[in-house]
């Protein structure tokens, strides 16, 4: 079997949920089971009206709900016809029926406890996933809709909960035998509950964790996460129009992008899945024959030097000096301590013998940090730099690596303010102006990333050897 998630702007509207419809029947051999996030923005919506009851606009909270119930109802009046739309119909009404119960209750005690949040936040997927099952049934597949929150058990840290192991075998007993039985179980993402019954969420984007979830405890032979790019690049296409799509990249090397702001998707929600050694697809729902980006436990070798530049722009650099640091221990612990007590991450960290620079978030406001930072020693912050990471596991032991990295950015005339060369030793990153990023990236990429042809659709005989393979795969394995 196979898991495949879509995504919110894969469900964003009659048109897309067609589309998913056509997607998940083109793989009905591969028996998947299909997971689903809210529709696109609808989550953030229902955190707004969350707030705004809580804070004394109920009356801005409704006029959400109202154009949310609208939505919900074009679509599925979209979708499907007859006795179907009227059930659905129905229901979205009495959740919505519901929901405006509850952002009523929120107005009068004007209090929002993350329990609630969970309840409120629950809607977008909840709603999604039966128009989404209806609209399968209504174009014949054999669906089935299963509630999450009976199989996705979890703790009671609301807003983040974490998955107990009572969830693998409620999955092996709900859903294993529906995909058995040759049914394609509908799921919403995200949320889940308490073994009382209590609805949870595993935290924002946590569909993807959902399909991890599934996908390791049922043994998928892959997880297709559906969205609307054709998966990872080379590097952001909007610095440099030269970007590729990345084939393949290991778990190691997306964490590290995702860490310098490729948000495609969190790596860290994949980790279910990757240690059971289930490769991750990321394809694109609105162009299917892409062949997307594979993340998995090890990827095969990239043929170039890096799998992958990432840029992050407005950082900030602290420079702190001290003679008291020569020869003294304990420096780095108070002045990491003074990081902590503020709550101040470090993105990069060089230190000499006298000197230490800190690369941090620019957004920071860091006036109370450089207070304390200056019982230490002489304290500089230069602002509008930018951090570049060169990322690939091809880096490991590379001899001449760094020379060719620094030649090239030489020849761009910009100076390096720092570098590091990361512990995990698939990554090599320097900070500059946050002005030549472009220029930078371009001139990186156009090194380490040589045009190449990219590669042709699959043609229809190699896409039905692909599935034979996967058939073959499934008859022998969990499914
Ligand atoms: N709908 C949830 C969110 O927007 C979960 C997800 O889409 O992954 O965070
Ligand atoms: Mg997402």
């Amino acid at each position: 079997m196979i898991v495949m998630k879509f995504g919110g702007t894969s469900v964003e509207d009659a048109r897309a949920i067609s589309r998913l419809a056509e997607i998940v029947k083109s793989r009905l051999d591969r028996k998947p089971v299909v997971i689903v996030s809210a529709m696109a923005k609808v989550t953030d919506s229902l955190v707004a009206m969350s707030h705004a009851a809580a804070n004394g606009g109920l009356p801005d909270a409704l006029k959400l709900l109202r154009q949310l119930k609208q939505r919900h109802l074009n679509v599925a009046a979209e979708l499907v016809d007859g006795k179907r739309e009227a059930e659905l119909r129905d229901e979205i009404q009495q959740h919505f029926d519901t929901l405006q119960d509850v952002l009523r209750g929120i107005a009068s005690l004007g209090e929002l406890s993350l329990r609630t949040t969970d309840n409120v936040l629950s809607y977008g997927e909840v709603l999604s996933s039966r128009i989404v099952s209806a609209a399968l049934a209504a174009r014949g597949l054999n669906t089935v809709h299963v509630d999450s929150r009976k199989v996705i058990v979890t703790d009671s840290s609301f807003t983040r909960a974490v998955p107990a192991d009572e969830t693998n075998d409620r999955l092996r007993e709900i859903v294993k035998p529906l995909v058995n039985g040759d049914k394609v179980p509908l799921m919403g993402g995200f949320i889940a509950s308490t073994p009382e019954g209590i609805t949870t969420t595993l935290g924002r984007g946590g569909s993807d964790f959902s399909a991890a979830i599934v996908g390791a405890s049922l043994g998928a032979r892959r997880i297709e996460i559906w969205t609307d790019v054709s998966g990872m690049m080379t590097t952001d296409p909007r610095l440099c129009p030269d970007a590729q799509r990345i084939d393949a990249i290991s778990f190691d090397e997306a964490s590290e992008l995702a860490y310098f702001g490729a948000k495609v998707l969190h790596p860290a929600t994949l980790i279910p899945a990757i240690e059971k050694n289930i490769p991750v697809y990321v394809l694109n729902s609105r162009e299917p024959s892409n062949p997307g980006t594979c993340i998995r436990s090890k990827a095969p070798k990239s043929r170039n030097m890096f799998r992958a530049i990432a840029a992050k722009k407005s950082v900030r650099v602290i420079n702190i000096r001290s003679p008291r640091m020569l020869m003294a221990h304990g420096f780095l612990r108070a002045l990491f301590e003074a990081f902590d007590r503020h709550g101040v991450t470090a993105d990069l960290v060089s230190t000499s013998e006298v000197s230490v620079s800190v690369i941090i978030d620019g957004s920071r406001d860091v006036t109370a940090l450089v207070e304390d930072l200056r019982k230490l020693g002489k304290v500089e912050v230069e602002s509008g730099k930018a951090i570049i990471c060169l990322v690939g596991e091809n880096v490991r032991g590379r001899v001449g690596m760094a020379a060719s990295v620094f030649s090239v950015a030489a020849s761009c005339q910009v100076s390096l303010h720092m570098i590091s060369q990361g512990a995990s030793e698939i990554n090599i990153s320097f900070v500059i102006e946050e002005r030549d990023v472009p220029e930078v990236v371009k001139a990186l990429h156009a090194r380490f990333f040589p045009p190449r042809a990219e590669a042709k659709p699959r043609s229809r005989s190699s896409e039905v050897m692909l599935l034979r393979e996967e058939i073959a795969a499934n008859a022998a394995g969990v499914a």
